[in-house]
């Protein structure tokens, strides 16, 4: 072994939300064979957030790893199918589009799709970009199956991911781990000891007294970050000034109806309010700032919003939008929501545990690190949470509401001069600029660009080639392979009917 590293016989992972549990499972399947111990320490009395249900599908490449099939994890998890997010409201009352995990069109020539749409476009075509998308139409008409793994061209390519049950996700996680030796301890962590010399965290005590030591601390222990922030002082990033949504309120209601194939972000007063539904309940919230609503307005919105009966009183949630300054330091790494939360929107929270986890886990490859690779983590975290800080900026910006001061406000921030070069870069001439470390593709920024009414001022002038004539019919006959594979697609409830037990 290399004598720098330090070696880890040992992983405390502190907390039994998703986060830990998610973590739990991945080090307990890559220890499998090699002599180091991992103990999950949570407090049920405690609790975990209990919010967190609408995933992207990175999700299904996790737990895949981990030996689990769609199909288990749907029925395990009461989950629905998500192919997207439809924005209601953005732009004005009325208006909708959807964000779908699938690609727009065609490229032609090496040329990207989106170059073509722009010139019918200016030449006065008005066909909806979402036609051109298999996976915002089969979102849009509620319908699904599996995408082919083996497309014949870019207009089969979609994906999908789950909204789920968070609670029973943990809980298939938590039996996966212990199967696989995970110690678990259900106790209240009282106190965080340190060690004299290094600074390191050394000792958990929990409240019976108990005394737990470790290598390798992983903090999952939500917004209180107990090892990583009450402990360690690592310090935060605050984000508020970029993002002003700063509380949410949630409650569950019955299911009204088939369960819909996306998720639904319908833009209110002063926030944004979501619909998650599962196979046997919907799960409501409302996102605002508390800078323009309080508390009980946002629940009296968010309520004179929902079709089924509450089946629980409204919870609420306040955070601090930004990321820990180090999600590694010393011999604690902060996963979840213990390193960061930004806010709901676009479901990203649960993806970067993903991303956390699979740092974590190619770092340990062997159970050694030293500080080389705990800046390299670091980096990347960081990397990726304002890639998705950007992204999630990018919704708020490009608002066209005119019906409160938030959106407004909204639009006049100034934003990270990462997000001016990209939305400059588009505007000028369709460039989509890819940063390294970006977890939303090129087809994501262009379905928001293209609903929030960003266009283009201009397109690869190569396309001039082409007569508007000849684009017109090739576009037309995307617009027709797309249209035929949706009209024969199953409904998203048959779907469910069919591999899920669904009853609806
Ligand atoms: C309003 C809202 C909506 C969200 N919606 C989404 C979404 O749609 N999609 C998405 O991807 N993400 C979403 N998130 C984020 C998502 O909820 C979290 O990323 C996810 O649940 C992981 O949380 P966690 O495991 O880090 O923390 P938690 O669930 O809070 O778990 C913390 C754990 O630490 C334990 N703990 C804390 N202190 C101690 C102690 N002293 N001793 C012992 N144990 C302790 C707790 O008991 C608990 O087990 C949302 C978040 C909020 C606030």
């Amino acid at each position: 072994m290399n004598s720098n590293k330090k070696v880890v016989k040992s992983i405390v992972i502190v907390g039994g939300g998703t986060s830990g549990w998610m973590t739990a499972a991945t080090l307990s399947q890559q220890f499998q064979n090699i002599p180091v111990d991992i103990t999950l320490i949570e407090s049920s009395a405690m609790g975990t957030i209990g919010v967190g249900e609408a995933t992207i599908p990175t999700l299904r490449r996790f737990y895949s790893k981990l030996g689990f099939t769609d199909l288990e994890v749907l029925n395990a998890t009461n989950a629905t199918c998500k192919l997207g997010i439809e924005f209601k409201g953005w732009t004005g009352d009325n208006s909708t589009f959807i964000h779908p995990f699938g690609l727009f069109g065609q490229e032609v020539n090496h040329v990207p799709f989106h170059h073509y749409f722009t010139k019918l476009k200016q030449s006065g075509h008005n066909t909806p970009f979402a036609d051109y998308s298999l996976g915002a139409s089969l979102a849009e008409q509620n319908k699904f199956f599996q995408p082919t793994s083996k497309p014949r061209n870019q207009l089969e390519i979609f994906d999908w991911a789950l909204h789920f049950d968070a609670g029973l996700f943990a809980k298939l996680m938590r039996e996966y781990s212990v199967n696989n030796g995970v110690t678990h301890i259900d106790g209240k962590i009282e106190q965080v000891q340190l060690n004299n010399d290094s600074g390191d965290i050394e000792t958990l005590v929990l409240e019976n007294g108990k005394a737990v030591t470790g290598d390798l601390f992983i903090d999952c222990s939500g917004f209180s970050a107990l090892l990583i922030e009450q402990s360690l002082k690592t310090g935060y990033e605050d984000w508020s000034h970029y993002l002003v949504c700063d509380t949410a309120v949630a409650v569950q209601s019955e299911l009204v109806g088939s369960p819909n194939a996306r998720t639904i972000a319908q833009a209110q007063k002063a926030g944004w309010q979501w619909q998650i539904p599962l196979q046997t309940r919907m799960g409501n919230g409302m996102v605002f700032s508390s800078q323009f609503i309080n508390k009980d307005e946002a629940i009296t919105t968010m309520l004179s919003n929902i079709d089924g009966k509450t089946t629980q009183e409204p919870r609420s949630f306040s955070f601090t939008p930004g990321r820990r300054k180090k999600a590694w330091n010393r011999n604690c790494i902060a996963v979840g929501l213990a390193s960061g939360f930004l806010e709901p929107l676009e479901s990203t929270s649960i993806a970067l545990v993903e991303t956390a986890i699979e740092k974590i886990a190619s770092f340990l490859e062997q159970p050694e690190y030293n500080e080389e690779e705990s800046e390299k983590f670091n980096y990347a975290m960081a990397q990726e949470y304002e890639r998705v800080r950007d992204f999630i900026i990018l919704h708020y910006k490009l608002n066209g509401r005119t019906d409160s001061p938030m959106w407004q406000h909204c639009r006049d921030l100034a934003i990270p001069q990462t997000l001016t070069d990209k939305m400059a870069a588009f505007k000028a001439n369709g460039e989509l600029i890819r940063y390294s470390w970006e977890i939303f593709g090129k087809d994501s920024w262009l379905a928001i660009f293209d609903g929030l009414n960003f266009n283009p001022d201009s397109y690869n002038k190569s396309i001039d080639k082409f007569s508007i004539e000849l684009l017109s019919s090739e576009l037309t006959k995307m617009q027709k392979n797309v249209h035929d594979m949706v009209n024969s697609a199953q409904t998203h409830a048959d779907y469910l009917k069919q591999y899920c037990g669904f009853k609806g």
